[in-house]
Order: structure tokens, then C-alpha cells, then sequence
């Protein structure tokens, strides 16, 4: 028995952090969307007692790190499964990149398996399970719009966003998630103003959502890395109605409601940076 499922990445539309909790976690308010640029995984049942991943992609884990080994081997745990599985990972998605990768292919580990497995879970269990994966996991078992909060667990599903074309680039530095966290200065940074954003995509007013783009980790990476400020000036240039850095980066994404516009920016980018996509805005749950 087979099963294949996309597994698209995100962007984040707003990202804000409110405060840090007494339990270490920072309490986040995050617009985020999913975007046409995907992992295809594909799960495979097998008689043997274990959890076998392979992906095309390098710097992936093949063994417990990988997020979709957690959520098969949590699924296996909590539903005493006695069959095993192979996760094959199409990787599309650049990875350490901001755009929720490994979360992506959790989520879709779990929704495979309650498929593959005949588990009957709804959405919402899904989407408690994975959080204790990855705050990001919850989200990705969604998928559409939503509005994230606590760690980003919290989803509250909202309408879609005026489709539009999506230009990533992502410049080949890693940035560490905790260290960006640990550089915030909650106390000196501008914060989004979240509500416009949700007011704007209700709306489905396109250049309020372009003008409510803010992600508050943006200045740290901008300030560590030359590279991040060169490729958001140079989307900014380029003509894009929107750009903004997604998660804790590097990948910087561009908005743009005109096809031609995006292939300007796209080959204007690929100049200088290996990783550079253009993909629709997906906005919808599939
Ligand atoms: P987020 O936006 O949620 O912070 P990200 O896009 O920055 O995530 P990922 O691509 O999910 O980052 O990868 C982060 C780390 O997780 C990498 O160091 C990678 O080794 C590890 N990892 C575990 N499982 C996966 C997976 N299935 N795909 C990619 N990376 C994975």
C-alpha cells in the first residue's frame, strides 16, 4: 500500500513575538500561507517494525532527527502500530531556508498515515499531535491562511489572500533560528500591526497586504547578513509590491500581481543567487 502527499512550504505574511514565556518558548502572533512550491512525500507500508527515510535532497537526516521520522514514529507509538514504513522525500523545498520544510513534511507524514493506516483522526487531532513535533507542524496540517499563535500552535484558519506570484531567493548562508531568537531586543523592535494585515486579507485587499508585511525577526538577520539586505534591496528594485524575510530566513520572498514582473525579478536574481524560485501564491487549504 502507497500513498503520495504534497507537502508545500510556507511564507510568513506577519511575524511577530510578544514576549518570552516562563517556559523558555517566545508567545508569537504569525500570519502565515502556503505557497506552490512543495515536497511530494510518498509512504509506503511495509511488514518489518521500522521507519525508513530517503530523500533527494542533501542535508537532510535519514534517521530520528528528520521530522518525518518523529511524526511516524509518534503516530506508531500512540495508535500501537506493528507495521513499518517508508518515507520517500521528493525535497523541493530549500532547507534551513525559513519556509517550514521539515515541518511541511511532518504534516504530511500525518496526514498520509492516518490515510494509509485508516485512523480516522480529524484535522484538528492532527494538528494537536503535530504540535508535538514542531510548533510549525500544526499550521502545515492546515495548511490555507491562518493566523498562529502561542508558540504557533494555535491556529485559527482565516480566508485566503488575492492570488499573486511568490519570488524566493535564498542566499547559501545557514541562519540559526535560536540565535536570532537570542539577538531579538524585544524592547526596541517595531512590531507588526497584525490586525491591518487580517483587516487587508479579509478585504482581499492586495496593496494593504503588501504595506502590512512585517516580520520582527527581519532586522536581526538584515543587520547580521550583508547577502539578506542585498537580495531584499534588489527585489525592492526590481519592482516587487511586497517583499518581506520569511521566518527566521534567510529566504527573502517578493510579491508581485504581474507575471512579467516576477520573471524580471526572477532572472534579475539568479545572477547572483543559486536558489531562487517563482511559484503562485497557494492560499487556499487544498
Ligand atoms: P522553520 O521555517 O519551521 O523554522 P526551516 O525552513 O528554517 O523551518 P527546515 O528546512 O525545516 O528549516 O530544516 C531545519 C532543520 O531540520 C535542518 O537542520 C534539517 O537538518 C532538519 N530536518 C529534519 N527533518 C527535515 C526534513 N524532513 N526536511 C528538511 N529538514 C529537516
Amino acid at each position: 500500500m502507497k500513498i503520495s502527499v504534497k507537502a508545500p512550504a510556507k511564507i510568513n505574511l506577519s511575524l511577530d513575538v510578544l514576549h518570552k514565556r516562563e517556559d523558555g518558548y517566545h508567545e508569537v502572533e504569525m500570519v502565515m500561507t502556503t505557497i506552490d512550491l512543495a515536497d511530494r512525500i510518498e509512504l509506503t507500508t511495509m511488514e518489518r517494525n521500522v521507519i525508513i527515510i530517503d530523500s533527494t535532497g542533501g542535508y537532510v537526516p535519514s534517521d530520528e532527527r528528520n521530522l518525518a521520522y518523529q511524526a511516524a514514529d509518534l503516530v506508531k507509538k500512540n495508535f500501537k502500530r506493528k507495521e513499518g514504513v517508508r518515507i520517500h522525500i521528493d525535497k523541493q523545498i530549500p532547507v534551513s531556508a525559513g519556509l517550514a520544510g521539515g515541518s511541511s513534511d511532518a504534516a504530511a507524514t500525518l496526514k498520509g498515515l492516518n490515510q494509509l493506516w485508516d485512523l480516522g483522526l480529524s484535522i484538528e487531532e492532527l494538528a494537536t499531535l503535530g504540535a508535538e513535533i514542531g510548533s510549525d507542524v500544526s499550521f502545515c496540517v492546515y495548511g490555507g491562511t491562518a493566523l498562529a499563535k502561542g508558540r504557533g500552535e494555535i491556529i485559527r484558519q482565516i480566508p485566503s489572500p488575492p492570488p499573486c506570484w511568490v519570488v524566493l531567493a535564498k542566499p547559501s548562508i545557514g541562519v540559526s533560528t535560536a540565535d536570532v531568537y537570542r539577538m531579538l531586543k524585544l524592547a526596541d523592535v517595531q512590531h507588526p500591526d497584525t490586525a491591518a494585515m487580517l483587516n487587508a486579507i479579509e478585504e482581499k485587499d492586495y496593496n494593504k497586504i503588501c504595506a502590512s508585511l512585517w516580520n520582527v525577526l527581519e532586522s536581526v538577520t538584515l543587520q547580521q547578513y550583508q547577502e539578506v539586505r542585498h537580495i531584499k534591496e534588489q527585489m525592492q528594485r526590481l519592482g516587487a509590491e511586497g517583499v518581506l524575510m520569511s521566518g527566521s530566513g534567510p529566504t527573502v520572498f517578493s510579491l508581485t500581481m504581474y507575471e512579467s514582473r516576477a520573471q524580471r525579478i526572477y532572472n534579475g536574481l539568479r545572477g547572483f543567487c543559486n536558489e531562487v524560485y517563482m511559484v503562485r501564491m497557494l492560499g487556499e487549504s487544498e
